[in-house]
């Protein structure tokens, strides 16, 4: 970040215009964590919000190894063959440890980060979790602001990461790995319960049959789950990212799913929950963060967490006298 920050306006301005300089600035902006940064990147998320909301949200996931990255390239390079602008941000939580993730992803998706067309950000690597994914979203506000139709968020498949992509999409896929029967056993059924979309990924050669048979499974597995959205039975299909086979028929599941969803109203309904959640997630973790920042009650909590831990003091009492700390 340069030393004097930008105007959120003329950035806002400036990334409407489609300037890929200003979309990496804003970017930056939002990612910092520094206080006076925080106030002007929530201008410009403000500033920006009429532009927002108009692209084709997509989560993927899947365990590492499954095809995401070999997959969303032919997947981006098919779209922006058809005149698309694709954007591709990433949450991986891991990223903080691994650092150095820009290579990472440059080369995972070597075509498509060449493509003018289209946008490839690795994941932002500071802070935990929660502050990657609200990164995330916002950077998705921006890039929608910036005129790109398509945002694709890529997670790796664990549980809390899943959890926070499919909040800020509109359409979560997942892929899977064409294997024998017994493997669906060890699939969390969460995940399952997440999937508006499941593409068994590797179906070609001799792999297909076995991806059919897997398909097949999924499919018998959903069957018993209450869906999500009473008018969307989520379909499995079978692909193969690296042979780019299925995956305009995937293309046309996402599509669809939005018709669908919109149609029943679901659509609308979802963002504006997502919308909210976002605000109170937001909120505890700034209240929170509030809490442990003072000195003299963080050294007071400490204090009163020993005597709970010793069984001196109750939970209950313990947070009494924090909240009368507080005024409350
Ligand atoms: P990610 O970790 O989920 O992003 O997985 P990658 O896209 O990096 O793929 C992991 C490995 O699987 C790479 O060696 C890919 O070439 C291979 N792979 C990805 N998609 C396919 C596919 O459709 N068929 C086959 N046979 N291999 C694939």
């Amino acid at each position: 970040m340069s030393p004097q920050p930008p105007d959120p306006q003329e950035l806002a301005a400036r990334l409407s215009g489609g300037d890929r300089s200003a979309l990496a600035r804003a970017i930056t902006l939002v990612e910092s964590t520094r206080t006076e940064h925080r106030k002007l990147a929530a201008e410009l998320l403000q500033a920006c919000l009429p532009r927002t909301g108009k692209a084709i949200r997509l989560g993927i996931s899947g365990v590492p190894g499954v095809g995401k990255s070999t997959t969303i390239d032919q997947l981006g390079v098919d779209l922006t063959a058809d005149g698309r602008k694709v954007a591709v941000l990433a949450v991986d939580p891991s990223s903080s440890r691994s650092g150095g993730s820009i290579l990472g992803d440059k080369t995972r998706m070597s075509r498509l980060s060449m493509d003018p067309q289209a946008y490839v950000r690795p994941s932002p690597s500071a802070g935990t979790l929660g502050g990657v994914a609200a990164r995330t979203r916002e950077t998705m506000l921006l890039c929608e602001a910036a005129g790109f139709d398509v945002v694709i968020v890529e997670t790796v498949g664990t549980g809390q990461s899943e959890t926070s992509v499919a909040d800020m999409v509109d359409t979560f896929l997942v892929l899977m790995l064409p294997g024998a029967g017994d493997e669906l056993q060890g699939i969390k059924k969460g995940i399952l319960e997440l999937a508006d979309i499941i593409a068994i990924n590797k179906a070609e050669g001799e792999n297909r049959q076995r991806a059919q048979n897997a398909a097949a499974e999924y499919i018998a597995a959903l069957k018993i789950l209450m869906p999500r959205v009473k008018e969307w039975q989520p379909p499995v299909l079978t692909v193969s990212g690296l042979a780019g086979e299925g995956l305009d028929k995937l293309w046309s599941e996402v599509e669809r799913h939005r018709d669908v969803t919109q149609a029943a109203g679901a659509f609308e309904k979802t963002r504006a929950d997502q919308q909210v959640k976002w605000l109170w997630t937001m909120l505890e973790d700034r209240m929170l963060g509030r809490l442990t920042r003072d000195r003299d009650m963080k050294a007071k909590i400490r204090e009163l967490e020993a005597q709970v831990r010793s069984g001196e003091t109750a939970a209950t009492m313990a947070v009494e006298s924090i909240m009368a700390r507080l005024g409350d």
